[in-house]
């Protein structure tokens, strides 16, 4: 009895577990769009459980990932795969030119990149910059995206060889107040508060996400990517 029950509930929870996704990838069952793993990721959603496996999707899906990013406040246009620089060549390419914060420079990103800035500024940045200041991010301040180079010395290339990478060093307010990872990251009051909240909201869209505390190199932005070494230091 004891042992049928036991076999029983295994089958069921097995099914449950096998069952439940593939019929909604049938579409047997119907279920909203937050709750279904299949469907293209929506920026505006609040994130849950399957916004990371919904940002992986958009991984080699250019088209997939287009769509994503039409839900989010990013101006883009797609870009054609090239080879900005020897030994460098860029897949899935967007340039961003701006959203609800404008950027200092607009950037070449790969299109997951793109849709993990666009979940981590929605989600992320600007819920921190209204907790703490009551106003929202205006303007972030970036140091660049592409860059053809290996990882500071290392013969590793870098993330920022493929576009996959964006350092982002300072933010401006709505009433004008810059704050810089250069100068508030060490600091105690409401700029380091906002600084460490926005860095910890990075690393989860961003795969990687590396501040001041991670080593020297990095003492004036903050490193996101899309790599497949996933941290957060
Ligand atoms: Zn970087």
């Amino acid at each position: 009895m004891g042992v049928r029950l036991g076999r029983s509930m295994f089958a069921g929870t097995l099914g449950l577990l096998l069952g439940v996704p593939l019929a909604v990838y049938q579409g047997w069952l119907t279920v909203p769009d937050r709750w279904n793993p299949w469907a293209t990721l929506d920026i505006r959603e609040t994130p849950g459980l399957f916004t990371g496996f919904k940002l992986w999707r958009l991984q080699g899906d250019p088209q997939r990932c287009a769509q994503a990013l039409r839900t989010s406040p990013l101006s883009f246009s797609l870009v054609a795969d090239s080879v900005p620089s020897p030994g460098c060549p860029v897949h899935d390419g967007v340039r961003v030119k701006g959203s609800q914060a404008a950027f200092s420079s607009s950037f070449l990103a790969t299109c997951p990149l793109a849709a993990a800035y666009a979940l981590f500024e929605v989600h992320g940045l600007q819920p921190a910059a209204q907790a703490i200041y009551g106003q929202p991010v205006v303007r972030v301040e970036h140091l660049g995206s592409f860059a053809c180079r290996n990882i500071a010395n290392s013969r590793w290339r870098s993330q920022h060889a493929s576009a996959n990478a964006l350092d982002i060093a300072a933010f401006r307010l709505r009433d004008g107040r810059r704050i810089s990872v250069a100068r508030d990251w060490k600091g105690s009051g409401d700029a380091a508060r906002f600084l460490r909240r926005v860095h910890d909201a990075a690393c989860g869209p961003f795969n990687l996400t590396l501040g001041p505390d991670y080593n020297a190199a990095h003492r004036d932005h903050f490193h996101v990517d899309m790599g497949t070494l996933r941290m957060c230091r």
